[in-house]
């Protein structure tokens, strides 16, 4: 397993830098913006990439429009299962696809939402069939779409992917969101979708303390996720992929904290 960082896109160079003197190898770059994803953009990405010795192990892409990360304004204004929104976010996520591809990357990463639970809805049919036009456009383009995890139960992310059907979607597991949303414990989630899992997020959290709220985000070691049970079962169910440290903080302690989680899942893996 090797060790990254999420970047954002938009500040790329810098990014590559900073994660090369920190003695990283891989990066997934972020960006909610799709606007930015030109064909220079791609050329500079490429060239930065090369220079500073950092793979860019996938694309996690956003998108345009509201988005609270909350229990009660998230299931309507995140991902694609905001009926308002739908339509343009596949446009963006398509755009992304395309940007990744000339990039080279693989992987194409996001927030669907929250997920239907009962599979025997029209909204769950609808958000399928959505899928399904996305997940295939992906495909074409040679690449896989990953589910970032939390909004949902681990059962019903797995329902999602087999009923969508393509054969060419996985699962970004970033183990804190499953606590933040007090969906579920991480280790254990790979029980239900670990033959899935093409992404990890290394990143640390509380469980929720109320119904409005979700979960904090603390220091890699300081939250629920057992990490030394969470990489040990990684391996067992044959994740072999990067791992990369998202912290959701800015400034001189977000480096610091980057530094550490470095430091404690280097003697993990
Ligand atoms: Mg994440």
């Amino acid at each position: 397993m090797e060790l990254g960082v999420i970047i954002p896109l938009y500040h790329f160079e810098e990014g590559f830098k900073k994660l090369q003197e920190l003695g990283f190898t891989t990066c997934q770059l972020n960006s909610f913006d799709v606007s930015i994803m030109t064909e220079d953009m791609a050329k500079g990405v490429k060239e930065a990439s090369k220079k500073y010795g950092i793979r860019v192990s996938a694309l996690w892409c956003g998108w345009s429009g509201p988005h609270v990360w909350d229990f009660y304004e998230g299931p309507h204004t995140l991902g694609l299962v905001p009926l308002t929104y739908r339509e343009t976010r596949i446009k963006e996520l398509k755009k992304g696809s395309d940007f990744a591809k000339m990039l080279g990357v693989t992987d194409i990463v996001t927030h669907v939402g929250y997920l239907p639970e009962v599979p025997t809805t029209t909204e769950y049919h609808s958000l399928i069939y959505a899928l399904k036009d996305l997940a295939s456009y992906i495909k074409k383009n040679g690449q896989y779409f990953l589910f970032e995890t939390g909004q949902e139960t681990p059962i019903t992310l797995k329902r999602v992917i087999e009923d969508v059907g393509t054969g060419n979607l996985g699962v970004n597991l970033d183990p804190a969101n499953l606590i933040l949303y007090g969906k579920a414990n991480p280790v254990d989630a790979l029980d239900v979708f670990g033959e899935y899992v093409r992404g990890v997020h290394g990143k640390d959290g509380l469980y929720p303390t109320d119904g409005h709220h979700l979960g904090k985000e603390v220091k890699l070691g300081e939250g629920k996720v057992n990490f030394p049970a969470f990489i040990k079962r990684l391996k067992e169910v044959g994740y072999d992929g990067p791992i990369t440290i998202e912290r959701e903080i800015t400034g001189e302690q977000q480096t610091k904290d980057i530094i550490a989680a470095k430091e404690l899942l280097e003697k993990l893996i």
